[in-house]
């Protein structure tokens, strides 16, 4: 692992290889492209005035959602994280309980826990998908986990363990089946967090529907956009209704009533957010092939620089390629920085990979497992422009 590979390029030559590919215009990570029916539904909603939380496109999208994941139930809702919040509600997590998260995730999956007052506790990821290693976590809850009348409970902080949260790493589908093995072992919930695979299949089968609940997002940097928004993917109808229920503040149904029976939350996605989600939604196999053929072109480019590699969908899966990752060698030293420096100040929108969330200030005092696979890979990882603009 600490092996040293020579480096035969430079930050100069990496951005020249970025720009034979993505050319010599100013260019974001994931801008969003509209080219089919955005305008015709968006002007349809608004002539008809249903632009708020319900309208036919709601159904519309739903449907259609429900037709290509293949998940029986499917509640819009107006982001990802809002999705995430209900499904741990509804997986009963309360506050003071621990939920397992991977500590290789945007912010959001950690924010949605800690909404319910509970505690994240981080696990490290594996390095083909970048998503949870179900042989780290089954060694780890082994460690940790003491069953108290049948509920799994952390021995160390005296914590109920209610749920983990697989995340699926710029759309590539993690081992989600490994992982969910571990997770029935210890009676944990599974919530997939598929906010970045819409559109990627492990098996055949969409992400988002392995967990008890899935949710996936929309926002304006995902594969497909809503402007803003999320859907919940279940296969469970008493799921499916309180889901709906509690995103609609939890309002009992009525012709004219006002009957709330619990603290409810203004989480629907608006009708006007589902028409602009059902024309990108009608494009997206057209998106996927595009970012597959980008994929190829970095391919041919950094085949150059035998050092550097793209990262490419696991065996197992079906990717969507939302983010393409170039993954570096670990002897990079200040590279990456230089790379990142350079190419944004050139007009090429790169990133690296989050800071893991057990980094961050607010978050550091949580339990974690060994993340020395994070560690490592944390600093190797470059995120390049991923949406081909024709
Ligand atoms: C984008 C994202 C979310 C949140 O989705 P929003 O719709 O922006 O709230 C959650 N988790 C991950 C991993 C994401 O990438």
């Amino acid at each position: 692992m600490t092996e040293k590979i020579a480096i035969s390029y430079t930050a100069d030559q990496f951005l020249n290889s970025l720009r034979n590919v993505v050319g010599a215009e100013i260019i974001g990570l994931h801008e969003p492209i509209f080219n089919g029916n955005e305008i015709k539904y968006l002007t349809d909603a608004i002539e008809s005035t249903y632009v708020s939380s319900t309208g036919p496109y709601i159904e519309k999208f739903e449907d259609k959602l429900k037709e290509y994941t293949g998940s029986k139930f499917v509640i819009s809702v107006n982001s990802g994280t809002s999705g995430l919040h209900i499904s741990l509600l509804l997986s009963g997590i309360l506050e003071n309980n621990e939920v397992i998260v991977p500590a290789l995730t945007f912010a959001a999956t950690a924010n949605a826990v800690m909404y319910c007052g509970a505690v994240p506790n981080f696990v490290d990821c594996e390095t083909e998908s970048f998503g949870i290693d179900p042989d780290k976590l089954r060694e780890y809850l082994t460690e940790i986990v003491e069953f108290k009348t049948g509920l799994p409970v952390n021995k160390f902080t005296k914590r109920r363990i209610g749920a983990i949260i697989v995340m699926h790493t710029f759309g590539h589908p993690s081992k989600i089946e490994e992982i969910i093995e571990v997770a029935h072992q210890f009676n944990l919930i599974v919530i997939e967090d598929a906010a970045e695979s819409m559109g990627s299949f492990y098996s055949g089968k969409h992400t988002g529907t392995f967990g008890s609940m899935g949710v996936l997002s929309f926002n304006g940097n995902k594969t497909i956009t809503t402007g803003g928004g999320g859907a919940i993917l279940t296969d469970q109808a008493n799921l499916a209704h309180r889901a709906r229920h509690l995103s609609t503040t939890a309002k009992l149904p009525s012709k004219w009533e006002f009957i709330h029976d619990t603290v409810g939350f203004n989480y629907r996605m608006p009708n006007l957010n589902a028409a602009l989600g059902l024309a990108q939604l009608e494009q997206l196999e057209y998106k996927i092939d595009r970012k597959r053929k980008l994929l190829e072109q970095y391919k041919v480019e950094f085949a150059k620089f035998p050092e550097l590699h793209m990262m490419e969908e696991p065996s197992f899966a079906r990717s969507n390629y939302w983010l393409q990752t170039i993954i570096l060698p670990s002897s990079t030293s200040n590279l990456r920085d230089e790379i990142l420096d350079l190419t944004n100040d050139s007009g090429i929108m790169t990133r690296p990979i989050w800071e893991p969330l057990s980094n961050l200030k607010h978050l550091s005092k949580f339990p974690k497992m060994d993340l020395s696979r994070v560690d490592e890979y944390k600093n190797r990882l470059i995120n390049l422009p991923s949406n081909p603009k024709s």
